[in-house]
């Protein structure tokens, strides 16, 4: 037959998948370094990102990775690319930490190491996408990918709640702008749901917020572009909801006077009004992140807390779970995934360079299969159900995570091999 087997998974996810970021190529990394110490402009910078895409780009083709991304080379950390392009979103270089909510472990961190300042968005205007966020960076990825691989260049992208988690609902946005959190998530996205539970869970959601109407309104537009220019695969980075799997999170909001329940519906909502009313055919994935610093992580604990309503409730196409050691908590939770969302199992870790065993690999694959065993999905449904990734990207900031880039080949040739050795519809 001339065509790919039927069986080949030929969509996103693929079996074998990463999770975006990649270590920066020497070059770029170096023009970087200079551009910290002044010695080059941002536009010395660009001809070397260019470079660097097509240097990702080939690697990631040559390994077998079918979701092509830019590798976010041409960001200097993850969440670069969406609030600076909005109206009503102000840049604030030293917003005073008594303003960021402590309780957020990346926070503590900040005044654990006696910071009186970080920079942050606020938002003081009504929010309006102005400009594109990521279409330039779709436009020359399509050019280096052959036509029919288009569709599967995936772009990622930040949570719509990054920063509003940092200050919470009190001090995220201009009260005279957004009255509360609905206002800026959106409260509409009730209206056109049919399903009884849904309603019923923002009817209750409506009474305490009001305030990411616009915010969600400006993600659909740029999905609405991508789709134009023949995107198909969209991800958002969040790594918000991991917080509510660590007890001193939950207990700091509870005594700041948070009800820890009621902010994840809100981070819930926040994610499914972008989401809302997607074409059919293009797949958006959440990755639920536990922090990527330079190989550090920000939080530890298991989904257990947040798996029943979380998996169920975001309204995407896969998940994208980190599961690379102790502190990423067993396979349990993963009963909870419905049978129309994918997992992406991120098994191997990208925060060092200690190779894992492709043995070991499969047979966590299998434990995960088990796992989600329930009277309505037997392990060989569950298994279908499942991929393979690094656990998070290997460099959320441009400095990336202390490994080299042979060694993040290798974890990804890896990644590859126990794909093809797991499922017969692996290429
Ligand atoms: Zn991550």
């Amino acid at each position: 037959m001339p065509n790919a087997p039927a069986k080949i998974h030929a969509k996103p996810p693929f079996r074998a998948e990463h999770v975006g970021s990649l270590i920066r190529p020497r070059p770029l990394y170096e023009k970087r370094c200079e551009l910290e110490e002044g010695k080059c402009s941002v536009e010395d910078l660009k001809e070397v990102e260019d470079d660097a895409v097509k240097h990702v780009v080939e690697l990631q083709r040559s390994l077998g990775i079918r979701s092509i991304t830019d590798g976010e080379v041409k960001k200097a950390s993850f969440y670069d690319g969406v609030f600076e392009k909005l109206e009503g979103m102000v840049f604030m270089p030293a917003r005073p930490l008594n303003e960021f909510k402590r309780y957020m472990p990346h926070i503590a961190m900040l005044y654990a190491a006696g910071l009186s300042s970080d920079a942050t968005f606020y938002c003081n205007g009504k929010i309006k996408r102005t400009k594109p966020f990521y279409v330039d960076e779709f436009k020359a990825l399509k050019k280096v990918v052959p036509p029919e691989e288009v569709k599967n260049i995936k772009i990622n992208m930040c949570a719509p709640g990054w920063w509003h988690h940092r200050h919470g609902s009190d001090l995220s946005y201009d009260v005279n702008v957004y009255k509360n959190d609905s206002a800026y998530l959106s409260i509409r996205y009730i209206l056109p749901l049919p399903d009884n539970s849904y309603i019923y869970r923002c009817l209750t959601i409506e009474k305490q917020l009001n305030s990411f109407d616009d915010l969600g309104a400006a993600y659909r537009e740029e999905f609405e572009e991508l789709y134009e220019l023949g995107c198909r695969n969209i991800q958002l980075d969040d790594p918000v909801f991991a917080f509510f799997c660590y007890p001193p999170t939950t207990s700091g909001m509870k005594e700041a006077g948070e009800d820890p329940e009621a902010l994840l519906d809100t981070y819930i909502y926040s994610i499914n009004t972008c989401t809302k009313n997607r074409p059919k055919d293009l797949h958006v994935a959440v990755h639920i992140c536990r922090g990527n610093y330079k190989g550090l992580h920000f939080c530890e604990g298991g989904y257990a807390p947040i798996a029943e309503k979380v998996f169920n409730e975001l309204d995407v196409d896969s998940l994208f779970l980190e599961f690379d050691d102790e502190r990423s908590g067993d396979f349990a939770p993963l009963k909870h995934v419905p049978l129309n969302k994918n997992v992406v199992l991120g098994l191997v870790t990208s925060k060092t360079s200690n190779l894992e065993s492709l043995d070991e690999l499969k047979k966590r694959v299998h434990e995960a299969a088990t796992a989600m065993e329930t009277p309505l999905r037997s392990k060989e449904a569950a298994l279908n159900q499942l991929c393979i990734s690094p656990q998070c990207g290997f460099a959320s900031v441009w400095q990336g995570n202390p490994i080299t880039e042979e060694d993040q080949k290798k974890k990804l040739e890896l990644i590859v091999e126990t794909a093809k050795q797991v499922w017969q519809d692996s290429e």
